[in-house]
């Protein structure tokens, strides 16, 4: 069967049931799912009230008490299985995603990859829960430290990346020996329904307790819960920076732990010694791609006097070659926005652009008539700005590009660190000086830098995530795996005296 006949949509009523009880709870809110892509009602999906909630977490709570048992390596042989199992339901999950949330077919396969690759990572990370030895001062001791889990993590999530960003969070933390409850959007709650129904199916033939995955639907009043959980040590939160700033507030008021990846403002410096044709493909696709809805998003170009004007001739004519229309249908570059309210707040920030001087090159809109009928789909647009403008400093979540000149190097790595964000950057040029003055340390201040790649599309194998506004964490690749346990230092004495450090003495 295929993931939406998974989702056990009953036809009578619009609304679905879901199999396990941990899966979500039915006696609160209804929310109506309508796809952007062409405003159809996909589902009628019921919201979790708080007393939902704390059952959610007492079952976690007492999964956690038998997974915490299982072997690191076991527990990443059931990873191995998700993984697996995704790789199964790719097609219909991508499809899912694309149709939820509007961006294109390849990108709705892309964000399964990136569950898959994320599983692959964590199988051999189950293996690398590495701690260091020390020698101690003291005679016959052994010093040594190791990694145990947090308990319950609670991952909140954004609508964008509405699957990846939880698997990042989940298939590492799983390994690590947490459990997790997850709540996703409100505005894509059935992919996180197809994902809870995949995992339950290889959860369920390995006989891993219940609870170990949970799924809460509902919307910001079940994150900010989340927040306030004692009982959930580690809150992982996904989404803008309005949202982070309460989340860490709320988290650090009871001295919890939180990682956050929130908004960015990710500029490509187009330098005078670029191959433009390159530098063309990774602005445009890193502007247009998912209808600019990436935190990723290429949002400023800084491009150097002697190129500026003819790249953005450039630009201007592959803006002109962009298809917008049904993601599903691969002919076509960019799909809708998530919503109307996402289409009103475009329309805001090309006005509050305007008003501050800024010149549309290409202009803006929402697109009417046949194919667009669920009033999403805007144009892609492109303005001549100055990098203070209120506006550029904000991170509007809509394919607006802007453009900003400069005549050094110096000037353009400052304009680019010139913003509250700092999760991604990039350098276009064949130059090595330039390319090093970008990365070092007076260069880009952002979480990733990338030289002759756009911002957006990062590897699963690296730490992801940024600085300042961004919110500071990293998850995914390299030692992200840190980030869900917590470290004890072990000091073991096997001599028949009981010596103290620092040379103490202490006598009875
Ligand atoms: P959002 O902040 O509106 O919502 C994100 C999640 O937080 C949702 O699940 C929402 O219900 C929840 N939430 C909202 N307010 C909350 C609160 N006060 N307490 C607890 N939970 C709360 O973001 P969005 O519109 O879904 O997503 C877009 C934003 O996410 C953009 O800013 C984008 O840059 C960011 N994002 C960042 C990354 C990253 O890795 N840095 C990845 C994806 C998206």
């Amino acid at each position: 069967p295929s993931i939406l006949d998974r989702l056990q949509i009953n036809e009578n009523n619009g609304s679905f049931s879901i199999g396990n009880g941990l899966a979500g709870y039915h006696d609160t809110a209804v929310k109506n799912i309508n796809s952007p892509v062409d405003g159809k009602l996909i589902a009628a999906v019921t919201m979790a009230s708080g007393a939902n909630y704390d059952q959610v977490v007492a079952a976690a709570q007492d999964a956690f008490k038998v997974w915490r048992t299982w072997p690191a390596p076991k527990r990443g042989e059931i990873v191995r299985q998700v993984g697996d199992a995704l790789r199964q339901h790719k097609a219909d999950l991508g499809a899912l995603v694309s149709y939820e949330m509007g961006k294109s077919l390849q990108e709705g396969f892309g964000e399964v990859q990136e569950m898959i690759d994320i599983c692959d990572f964590a199988v051999g990370q189950s293996r690398q829960l590495y701690g260091l030895t020390m020698h101690s001062e003291r005679p016959q001791h052994r010093m040594y430290e190791q990694y145990h889990p947090l308990g319950v993590v609670g991952i909140i999530s954004a609508f964008n990346f509405p699957v990846a960003v939880w698997s990042w969070n989940a298939a590492l933390a799983w390994v690590c020996g947490n459990v997790c409850i997850w709540k996703p959007s409100e505005k894509t709650p059935l992919t996180a329904i197809a994902c809870q129904h995949i995992v339950e199916e290889v959860f369920k033939a390995n006989d891993v307790p219940t609870g170990v995955s949970c799924l809460v639907l509902g919307d910001r009043a079940i994150g900010e819960a989340m927040a306030d959980d004692t009982r959930v040590p580690l809150i992982s939160a996904t989404g803008s920076t309005r949202m982070g700033k309460a989340v860490a507030t709320k988290v650090a008021a009871r001295l919890g732990k939180s990682l956050l990846e929130l908004g960015g403002n990710n500029a490509i410096i187009i330098t005078e010694n670029a191959d433009l044709d390159m530098a063309l493909i990774g602005a445009v696709f890193g502007a247009v791609g998912t209808a600019g809805q990436r935190c990723t998003t290429t949002r400023r170009l800084i491009i150097h006097n002697s190129v500026y004007d003819s790249f953005k001739q450039k630009l201007i004519s592959a803006y002109g070659q962009i298809r917008i229309g049904d993601p599903l249908d691969e002919h076509n570059h960019m799909g809708p926005l998530i919503d109307q309210d996402a289409v009103t707040a475009y329309l805001r920030s090309i006005e509050a652009c305007k008003a501050e001087g800024g010149q549309f090159v290409v202009d803006g809109g929402v697109l009417e008539g046949a194919g667009y009928e669920s009033g999403c789909y805007v144009k892609p647009c492109i303005a001549e700005v100055e990098n203070s403008f209120a506006i550029v400093q904000h991170e509007t979540f809509a394919p607006i590009l802007y453009l900003i000149r400069y005549n050094a190097l110096d000037e353009a790595i400052e304009l680019q660190n010139a913003v509250p964000q700092g999760l991604s950057s990039a350098i276009m040029t064949n130059n090595l000086r330039q390319a090093e003055q970008f990365l070092s340390y007076a260069g880009s201040d952002c979480g990733i830098a990338n030289v002759n790649i756009g911002t957006s599309g990062a590897e699963i194998g690296g730490a992801f995530g940024g600085e300042k506004e961004t919110g500071g964490g990293r998850e995914s690749g390299s030692d992200a795996w840190k980030a869900y346990m917590r470290r004890q230092t072990n000091t073991i004495n096997y001599s028949s005296a009981l010596p103290l450090a620092q040379g103490i003495k202490f006598d009875l």
